[in-house]
């Protein structure tokens, strides 16, 4: 490892974490994929995009790989993943820098990025001394039933900008302790990362002595990612980003009766009740619609607050969303960091006209530390007051816009707050343990997670992670989402004389 000192350009600055990280300059140096630091949207790394027959073939080393690897008992496929751990829990500190530095996440974000790596690594290496079927009672005399959970093949993964390498990570690890190979297609705007991560599992695959190709990065856009989901050589595509993508992906692999794991779009609330505690709402409506500069799935997009406590509480999130600091997210305070491009800026403020043509009053919302660089896009968050849920307010808005909303009845407010396409998380605030439960309940909140006191934002490792609707539908993560990544057989074994026939009948041979 070099002791020379970190560079002070950007470009510079990742030339030499990928050098620590074990990729070659040669892998960055050139090719149609121009990458840009949206810190200052200075170039940082050209990639080649992947030839079309290199999905194929990426797809072909991995089910080689997979014929190997299913043999491997399970406690140690976790072998491998626990060393993968380890080679992240070394490198923490170059790879959350470099998720900064490609994707503009403050420092902070960028190593918890990281750690949720970390923590699914643990988490998969218990899980591999788990992978439990049941045995079940059977009806007919000196029979045992029970099932047995396989590994399922090629598992495809393609993966979305904001989480560059922990989505991935969330598959890879089931997915691998689980006995299958992968094949990752990263977003085309984060290759590097990507690249990084990839380096990293080779390392661990090394020493672990693993099957050469168990781990295929296959480099490209949308056309990369369809001939992953048209192969039926992979049987499971678990795929992350926005609900048009996912609206291609699903028919496709359902068409080759594939399965998918559809990790799409949300447009999360948060219901404010009379009773909530206000300094709670503020810090957590803050983290949650301000945090990651509203680029997360998870992000707090709409927040219906009680007549009550309404001239209470706007005011102090107005004074919070003006007070925040907007900048350059490797700097010390910097709450808040850039878009990831120009065209995630015109999409915020096309949405802010929207929003403002049905009524709604816009606080901030505009461009900001336009002294960064011609081609980064900083934006103050916006905070809107809408007098109704209209149209915009039911789409996914990739950037920090907070529609605000009143409310007196709860019944009402419900129904408004399912009353979108989207169903990823939710939360409410409230003490009122009958309105909590509630939103808990079958008549309450329809997302895939619903939060009490707590924004929707982020998710703990341990519990499935993912949403209903056009939110797709698939878990990952935590829980039984390793399911998904194996099939189920169910076993019957006669250890008696006799051969009972099903209904009864007697069969004479
Ligand atoms: P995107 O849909 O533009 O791209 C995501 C990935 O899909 C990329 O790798 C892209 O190349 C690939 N892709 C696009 N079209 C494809 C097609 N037809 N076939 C195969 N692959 C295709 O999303 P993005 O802008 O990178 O990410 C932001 C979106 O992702 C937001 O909507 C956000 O809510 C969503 N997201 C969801 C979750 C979740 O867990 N639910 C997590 C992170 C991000």
């Amino acid at each position: 490892m070099t002791a020379a000192p970190r560079p002070d350009s950007i470009a510079a600055e990742t030339a030499y974490i990928l050098a620590r990280l074990g990729v070659p300059a040669a892998a960055f140096a050139e090719g149609a994929i121009t990458v840009r630091s949206p810190i200052s949207g200075e170039v940082i790394g050209r990639v080649a995009e992947a030839p079309a027959a290199e999905m194929s073939a990426a797809v072909g080393r991995a089910h080689a790989a997979y014929l190997a690897w299913r043999k491997v008992p399970a406690p140690k496929r976790g072998e491998l993943v626990r060393l993968f751990g380890e080679e992240l829990r070394a490198h923490k500190t170059d790879l959350g820098r470099l998720v900064t530095l490609e994707v503009g996440k403050i420092v902070s974000e960028g190593l918890g990025e990281v750690q949720e790596m970390i923590d699914i690594c643990d988490f998969a290496v218990g899980l591999s001394r788990q992978l439990y079927g049941l045995t079940i009672a059977t009806e007919r005399p000196s029979h045992r039933m029970m099932e047995t959970w396989h590994p399922v093949g090629v598992v495809g993964i393609i993966s979305a900008f904001n989480f560059p390498v922990a989505v991935w990570s969330w598959n890879a690890a089931l997915a691998l302790v689980a006995g299958d190979a992968c094949v990752w297609k990263p977003s085309e705007k984060t290759p590097l990362t990507a690249l990084a991560t990839q380096a990293l599992f080779e390392a661990a695959a090394k020493k672990a002595g693993a099957p050469e190709g168990l781990s295929q990065l296959v480099i490209g856009g949308r056309a990369a990612g369809e001939a992953l989901v048209d192969d039926p050589r992979v049987p499971v595509v678990s795929a992350t980003g926005s609900t048009a993508m996912g609206r291609q992906v699903g028919p496709r692999v359902a068409a080759r009766f594939g399965r998918s794991i559809l990790e799409l779009g949300g447009n999360n609330a948060g219901i404010v009740c009379p009773s909530a505690d206000l300094d709670l709402v503020v810090r957590g409506v803050a983290f949650a619609a301000m945090g990651t500069a509203g680029q997360r799935c998870t992000t707090l997009r709409r927040l219906f607050v009680h007549d009550s406590v309404y001239d209470a509480l706007v005011p102090r999130l107005k004074k919070a969303y003006g007070s925040v600091k907007v900048g350059d997210p490797r700097e010390a305070g910097v709450l808040v960091g850039p878009l990831i491009d120009i065209r995630s800026f015109e999409a915020m403020q096309s949405a802010l006209d929207r929003a403002r043509a049905a009524g709604g009053t816009v606080h901030g919302g505009e461009r900001a530390r336009d002294d960064l660089g011609a081609d980064a896009r900083y934006v103050r968050p916006a905070l809107v007051e809408m007098p109704t849920q209209a149209e915009i307010v039911c789409h996914e808005t990739f950037a920090p816009i907070l529609y605000v909303m009143r409310w007196s009845s709860f019944e009402d407010v419900l129904a408004l707050h399912n009353g979108v396409p989207q169903g990823l998380s939710s939360s409410i605030f409230t003490r009122d343990l009958g309105e909590a439960e509630r939103f808990l309940s079958v008549e309450g909140s329809d997302c895939g997670i619903a939060n009490v006191n707590i924004g929707p934002s982020g998710a703990e490792i341990g519990g499935a992670f993912g949403g209903e609707k056009e939110t797709g539908g698939g878990r990952e993560s935590g829980s039984d989402a390793w399911k998904a990544y194996m099939r189920r057989a169910t076993n019957t074994i006669n250890y008696g004389r006799d051969l009972p026939l099903a209904q009864g009948v007697t069969f004479d041979v």
